[in-house]
This record gives structure tokens, sequence and C-alpha cells, in this order.
């Protein structure tokens, strides 16, 4: 399965500077993208990739997962949606799943073995 062009680097880079992490991400890319196919549904990248900088600025955790680019955030506005995309995530081992009113956050923490699922509405 060639899953190289299921997301655009445009969509990995930071919000603010455009920069990329410096860190491999082969395996988040690689599990997003089998994510998005088992769910058969768009995904719309809100955020992905962090710096520092940006990270302070909308004020996510000091460890956020963000700033390996280990963590997304989806766009999800209805409940079908969230529903396949969150059960997707899941099956291909995100394990910090945060849903949001209007996105789900999603990360991939290796050094946590428990699955993490909250929500913040
Ligand atoms: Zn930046
Ligand atoms: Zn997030």
């Amino acid at each position: 399965m060639d899953l190289k062009n299921y997301f655009t680097t445009n969509e990995i880079k930071c919000k603010c500077c455009g920069g990329l992490p410096s860190n491999d991400y082969t395996e988040m890319y690689e599990r997003l993208s089998k994510a998005r196919i088992q769910a058969n549904t768009l995904f719309i990248i809100n955020r992905w990739y962090s710096c520092k900088k940006h990270n302070d600025e909308v004020k996510g955790v000091p460890s956020s997962l963000h700033l390996t680019a280990y963590a997304v955030d989806i766009r999800c506005t209805n409940s079908v949606e969230r529903a396949k995309i969150v059960f997707s995530l899941i099956c291909n081992g995100f394990n910090e799943i945060i849903i949001h009113k209007t996105f789900v956050h999603a990360g991939i923490d290796k050094k946590n073995t428990v699955l993490t699922l909250g929500m913040e509405m």
C-alpha cells in the first residue's frame, strides 16, 4: 500500500512559521493515512506540527505531541463523522484522543501504553 500521498507537507507544517519537525514522524504519517482509509471520510487537518512558539501561543501543554508531529487536530462537527474518525483512530494505534466541539485531537504517545479518551466540549 502506498501511503505517501495521503497528506501534503502543507498540512503537516507549523501554522505560524511553516516549519517541519526535526524528528522522524513516518509512523505517525502512516498510521494517520491508514486511519483515513479505514474511516473512508475526509480528514481536514486544522493543526498538525507546532513549533514551540506556536504551541505556547495556542496554550498547548509543554509536553504536547504536536511538538513532534505525533498529534493532529482533525476538523469534525457532526456525530456520525466523529464516530467514524474516532473508531478508525483507535484501530490504528492512536492512544491520545480528545474530542472537542469542532475537532478531534489525535495523538500517538509512545511512552504511554494506555488509551486516553477525553472530551472537552
Ligand atoms: Zn511555528
Ligand atoms: Zn491537538
